[in-house]
């Protein structure tokens, strides 16, 4: 069976990083979570203070773009690739509230989209992975052999990420967790650069009354035809 490139694209806290996990790991693939990229540029920003009460300073995050380095590394605690700033995992520090509400405005710097973009394609050159995002079926990898655009109604998503949180110690309110969501689904689908849209060739996924059990087998039996089909 040939090792094919899986994209899957849709709005925030539709379940892509859940199935793109379970994809990868029982077909052997890498996964690749662009999202934690752009989140990685976002921390890094907000570190250094180019996100203040007046906003992101979009001049100050570009002059520094040249220093920032994001890439991936497997943790053998958790047994997961995760994402590195400048060499640091900083996948504990991505998920919160804060870093979710910058990050669709950091992701709409074309330089910064063109930096990660280079660093997804090079993890990709050989095939073998499944990767998630905003753009990787239109933009980052159009050749995917398989390409599935995920939804489900904003409530649903938003509850979803607010039990995330609430999990992860956060301290959030739903309704804080839904504007952040529909504010997101908004900037991300209307940014001039590579906006969210399903590509032309991606099988639609509404997963708003489906399992996560049923939806997995449904596109593993999926994945595996279009492998042996290639
Ligand atoms: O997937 P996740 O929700 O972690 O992504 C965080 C944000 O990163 C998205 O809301 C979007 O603004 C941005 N993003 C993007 N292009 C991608 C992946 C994520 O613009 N390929």
């Amino acid at each position: 069976m040939r090792n094919i490139s899986i994209a899957i694209d849709g709005y925030s806290s539709t379940g892509k990083s859940t199935l793109a996990r379970q994809l990868a790991r029982e077909l052997e693939y890498v996964y690749i979570d662009s999202g934690a990229m752009y989140r990685a540029v976002t921390l890094f920003a907000l570190r250094n203070g180019l996100i203040g009460p007046q906003g992101l300073d979009a001049d100050g995050l570009l002059a520094r773009l040249p220093e920032l380095e994001v890439g991936f590394r497997l943790n053998p605690q958790s047994g997961r690739s995760e994402v590195t700033l400048n060499g640091e995992n900083v996948e504990g520090d991505i998920r919160t509230l804060e870093v979710s509400r910058q990050v669709s405005e950091v992701s709409t710097l074309g330089p910064v989209r063109e930096k990660l973009v280079a660093v997804q394609r090079a993890m990709s050159r050989d095939g073998g992975v499944v990767m998630d995002g905003r753009d990787i079926g239109t933009v980052v990898l159009p050749d995917a052999e398989l390409k599935l655009f995920m939804t489900a109604s904003p409530e649903i998503r938003a509850s979803r990420r607010y039990k995330e949180l609430l999990d992860r110690g956060e301290q959030v309110k739903y309704e804080d967790v839904l504007k952040n969501v529909r504010h997101r689904d908004y900037l991300d689908s209307h940014r001039e650069i590579s906006p969210l849209r399903q590509a032309e060739d991606a099988i639609e996924l509404d997963n708003s009354d489906m399992g996560l059990k049923e939806q997995f087998e449904r596109v593993l039996a999926h994945a595996r035809r279009v492998a042996e089909a290639q």
